[in-house]
């Protein structure tokens, strides 16, 4: 081949295999090349027995895939291009017109407006569920039900659920469950087994996790992915990933890979920071409450105790507080400005601490008795020295509110 322009693109060599190295390889791919005709029309991606496009699996997705069905129990896995297209995932493979889903009112607000601004139009309604009462969640099952979300611990107000007890009575209605893992990440319990003596063992449909979170753990990957133990479910849940087209770009399911390795350590570090920071916010006469699933006083505590402490008694990396109501929002905002370390942003699960005010009213289609009234500052902890945490809690206290 004389021409370099050609040459440098049909280029002979090839490197010898047997390279081991303790990371994979990254494959990076649009065009996948099949070796000849009767190839490209033989070979199947649905089973992962061959490749045939990017979108259809890589090496490197597929080898995430997997890490990701072993953190959290389950057979099958879907990735995609966020934690939130994981969500609009699960609704449009297991959703049509006429059907209902329900949701818990603590649920991630943007799964929320997922269902108020876009299932609606396609005439797939949503109610909302008080996910501490279980008998609202089965008072609302009718025969559209077609999908239960499932969220523990609550996005924002972090109350945990009866989730064995809300998984029972969808099962005995026959009503597919969908979790919002991300919370747990895989280690605080174990979606797929909540149910013991069961065997197969029994637990949610399936599980989404937003592995931007504690997954990716640097704060600069979004990611998603939909995980199940039933492979006719995951069919169908991946022939609509693929009739979408939501593709994952093979250096941030690298990043993620990377991150696999101390997910544990760091999920731990998280949770033991949060745990001392939260138990030191419920000393100080600034806070009317403390909303941490492992603090014995909050909502859901025992739920809580009874899923998660029996395995590996994780509680991730957030706590929330609710301000004594003499405290007004610009002093409260002056409070989150004030903090230094604890930097103004959403999302979590990277090594930077995180605080953000919510308005509770906006969020809740009702507001609970159990949340005391007073204006919410979420914190997500990051990976600092909690000494330095909780001094500079201490000193945004001083500053702004005494
Ligand atoms: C962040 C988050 C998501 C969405 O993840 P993105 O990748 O930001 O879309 C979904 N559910 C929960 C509980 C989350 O915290």
């Amino acid at each position: 081949m004389a021409d370099p322009t050609t040459a440098l693109i049909h280029h002979p060599y090839t490197p010898p295999s047997g390279f081991v190295a303790p990371q994979p390889g990254v494959f990076k791919a649009s065009t996948v090349i099949f070796p000849n005709v009767a190839a490209m029309r033989s070979f199947e991606w649905k089973d992962k027995t061959g490749y045939t496009y990017g979108l259809h699996g890589t090496p490197t997705t597929y080898t995430l895939e997997e890490r990701l069905c072993t953190l959290e129990g389950g057979l099958q896995c879907v990735l995609l291009p966020s934690g939130l297209a994981a969500i609009a995932n699960v609704a449009l493979a297991l959703l049509r017109s006429g059907d209902e889903v329900l949701i818990p009112d603590n649920a991630y607000s943007p799964s929320k407006a997922l269902a108020e601004g876009e299932l609606s139009r396609w005439g797939i309604t949503h109610r909302y569920y008080d996910p501490l009462n279980p008998q609202d969640l089965a008072a609302k099952i009718s025969p559209r039900t077609r999908l239960v979300w499932l969220e523990a611990a609550g996005s924002v107000t972090l109350e945990f659920p009866d989730l064995c007890e809300l998984v029972r009575i969808c099962k005995a209605r026959s009503v597919l469950t969908a979790l919002d893992n991300t919370w747990g990440a895989g280690l605080a319990f174990a979606p797929f087994d909540l149910l013991p003596g069961f065997s197969p063992p029994l637990g949610v449909d399936v599980s989404v996790h937003a592995l931007t979170k504690y997954p990716s753990g640097g704060g600069d990957v979004l990611m998603g992915s939909v995980i199940t133990r039933d492979a006719a479910l995951h069919m169908k849940l991946k022939l609509t990933h693929m009739r979408l087209g939501f593709g994952v770009g093979a250096n941030d399911v690298e990043a993620v890979l990377r991150a696999l390795p101390s997910l544990v350590l760091r999920y731990r570090a998280h949770d033991e920071t949060a745990r001392t920071l939260a138990q030191w916010c419920l000393s100080r006469q600034e806070f009317a409450q403390v909303l941490h699933p492992a603090l014995p006083d909050s909502p859901g505590h025992a739920h809580w105790h009874q899923v998660c402490q029996k395995s590996f008694g994780g509680a991730a990396g957030l706590f929330s507080v609710i301000f004594q109501p003499r405290y007004s929002q610009t002093r409260i905002d002056a409070f989150c400005d004030a903090l230094k370390l604890f930097k103004t942003g959403y999302s979590w699960g990277g090594p930077v601490s995180l605080v953000m005010p919510y308005e509770l009213t906006t969020m809740r289609s009702d507001l609970p008795v159990h949340l005391k009234p007073g204006s919410l500052v979420r914190f997500s902890v990051g990976l600092e020295a909690v000494n330095d945490l909780q001094a500079d809690l201490e000193q945004a206290l001083l500053r702004a509110l005494d």
